[in-house]
């Protein structure tokens, strides 16, 4: 059997680099630094011009870190380009050039760079994908760089005032000659304004549980001896009922579905999985997007729980949730055509299962969320790749049953976070975003109940140690999921 190729050292180190220019908050800074750089590329030997560059450099700074701290998430963008115009009236100096070019290159490196030749060179998708990406990239709504809409008015200000001092520091001009009063005073409108607009218009960040696990006695005797949770990444609520899921349905029939199962903010794919199986949020566990700058979960995870009692978990994913996870995660390389990922995940699914035999078994399918990313949500293409997800666990779980570890187990089916429309991002929990497909299957489960309340994903942790016995992870917080789970007979 060909040996599944996990990810290489240099893939992880990729990755993370890669992350720095598809995370919104990063992109801003490098993007408009490397823009002013290239502009003016024919400059750079001159004498003038470093001193003036760094000074610059410095007064803009401020805005540099205001505009990483605030991301104007989903119709807050709109207000983006009052401080943009209000620069414009104030100040009354821009470099139409510069801002030009700087557009050019956002969108060839959106439009081409990431939606044409990374998804080819990565996953296999046409060399004519531009003609579609460029229409999802405008539309886009999440917090990654391919946010035109967030994007644009934040970098032609930042460079805009950035020019501004550039070429006065160019005409001589010092520190001393800074019209401080100007400056300050815009700054402080536009970190005002950024202040009151999150303040007042932000809020649909789903609200955390405010204490520790405390629903639930974990029992002294073990419900299962397994559990296998497998996460169709990115597989949109609407498009999955949409889809031709026979295997999944039978499940979720048969079993206890939670129709309004909530993922956490912001719903980037490393975020959820830490909120998934820590129990608990950013603010605790650490992760606050796929940049992950100081690795590993800061709380204790459920393979911390199950090593306790002596059990062990295994998670198969991509590269990037070694971030949070560390050796608990076994990679697979997400260098790969994605028509043939998901088998090639569940070859080596198989293969985990049969050589280690974990407790706690978690695996990533990632097909259908990459095929939202570089194709859009709302074309049939998104609801094939679900039909292969669904035909994908079918085959796995036939396998589990002939190798008798499908007996006393637990099966949860769940996606990490929705796709909204546009490049099937997700981070702000925009339409299609919130609410997951999650449905548990198993002898313990209980059978035909559909749980209407509204439960978040924080609550996957204390479930799976609590079905196995096993403390709670240090900092759990979502309830124990107790509505789909038999009382236990005396
Ligand atoms: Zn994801």
């Amino acid at each position: 059997m060909e040996e599944v190729k996990k990810a290489s050292k240099f893939e992880k180190t990729a990755a993370r680099c890669w992350n720095l220019l598809n995370e919104g908050k990063p992109f801003t800074p490098i993007f408009v630094t490397g823009t002013f750089l290239l502009f003016f590329i024919g400059r750079i030997g001159d004498g003038a011009f470093w001193p003036a560059f760094l000074g610059s450099f410095l007064l803009i700074l401020p805005l540099f870190v205001l505009y990483y701290l605030y991301d104007f998430p989903l119709f807050l963008r709109n207000y983006l380009w009052l401080p943009f115009i209000a620069y414009l009236m104030l100040f009354k100096i821009f470099n139409l050039p510069l801002l030009l070019f700087a557009i050019g290159l956002y969108f060839f490196f959106t439009v081409f760079f990431w939606g044409t030749f990374y998804y080819h060179l990565r996953i296999g998708t046409s060399w004519l994908n531009f003609t579609r990406f460029w229409k999802l990239v405008l539309k886009n709504s999440d917090s990654t760089s391919g946010n035109a809409q967030e994007q644009l008015p934040k970098f032609l200000l930042l460079l805009s005032v950035w020019y501004y001092y550039f070429q006065e520091f160019l005409q001589g001009h010092a520190f001393a000659d800074v019209d401080w009063a100007q400056l300050l005073v815009f700054y402080a409108g536009v970190a005002l304004y950024a202040f009151i607009l999150h303040r007042n218009l932000f809020d649909w960040k789903p609200k955390a549980v405010s204490t520790y696990t405390n629903n639930a006695e974990v029992p002294t005797e073990p419900l299962n001896d397994k559990i296998v949770v497998i996460v169709i990444d990115g597989m949109r609520k609407d498009r999955f009922e949409a889809a031709h899921t026979p295997y999944l349905d039978s499940l979720r029939k048969n079993g206890t579905e939670f129709t309004n199962m909530e993922t956490v903010y912001p719903a980037r794919t490393v975020v959820c999985f830490s909120s998934m199986f820590t129990g608990t949020y950013s603010f605790e566990h650490g992760i606050k997007s796929n940049m992950v700058w100081s690795l590993g979960v800061k709380t204790e995870s459920i393979f911390d729980s199950l090593r306790k009692v002596g059990k062990k978990g295994k998670m198969l994913a991509v590269a990037h949730l070694v971030d949070a996870f560390g050796k608990d995660v076994e990679t697979y390389t997400a260098v790969m055509k994605n028509d043939i990922v998901d088998s090639q995940i569940m070859k080596k699914a198989k293969q985990i299962m049969d050589e280690q035999n974990p407790d706690l078994f978690i695996v990533q399918l990632i097909s259908t969320d990459q095929t939202g990313h570089s194709r859009g949500v709302l074309y049939d293409e998104y609801l094939q790749k679900i039909y292969e997800a669904d035909q994908h666990v079918k085959d796995f779980i036939a396998h589990l049953e002939r190798t008798g570890k499908a007996e006393n187990t637990t099966f949860i089916i769940c996606a990490d976070h929705g796709q909204a429309d546009g490049i099937g991002g997700h981070g702000h929990l925009d339409e299609g975003e919130r609410i997951v497909p999650f449905f548990m299957y198993g002898p313990k489960i209980k059978q035909g109940v559909r749980v209407e309340k509204r439960h978040s994903l924080v609550s996957v942790a204390p479930t799976l140690a609590y079905l196995l016995g096993a403390p709670y992870p240090s900092h759990s917080r979502g309830p124990v999921l107790l509505e789909g789970i038999e009382e236990s007979k005396k």
